[in-house]
């Protein structure tokens, strides 16, 4: 059985709508969650040479950005980012780069014009573990 993890509907739509800013490239970045069960989302910029279909965080925000999360006392919730022309299913590249076996990846699709599509996996050792995201 898959785990499931609840997801504010505010933050679903505030993936979506970062997502859709950009629909031409993936868009990427962290959210954290602190022990009032709030939210933060960090933007961080895709520096990819081919943003269509892989995302790479800009070092410098993405060091930033763990920072304030550790000086704000939240702990790293997920890493999310967006497929502009594909299903939200993790490419081989994202399970090669995972580095953070802890954290929920969140993929937000927008080959489905209309439908949100946003799916969870950890990646753990190799293996993708799928995760029942419930949005509510
Ligand atoms: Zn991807």
């Amino acid at each position: 059985m898959n785990q499931t993890i609840i997801i504010p509907r505010t933050l679903a739509n505030r993936l979506l709508t970062l997502a859709q800013l950009t629909p031409d490239v993936e868009i990427c970045g962290l959210i954290s969650k602190n022990n009032q069960q709030k939210y933060q989302v960090y933007p961080i910029d895709n520096i990819a040479s081919d943003k269509s279909c892989v995302f790479e965080m800009q070092p410098e925000q993405q060091i930033n950005a763990f920072k304030l999360i550790r000086e704000k006392q939240q702990d790293l919730f997920a890493i999310y980012h967006s497929h502009p022309d594909s299903e939200a299913i993790p490419s081989k590249k994202d399970l090669n780069d995972a580095a953070y076996t802890e954290a929920l990846n969140i993929i937000i699709s927008l080959s489905t014009k209309g439908v949100l599509d946003m799916r969870g996996y950890f990646y753990k050792n190799d293996k993708v573990e799928t995760v029942d995201l419930i949005i509510e």
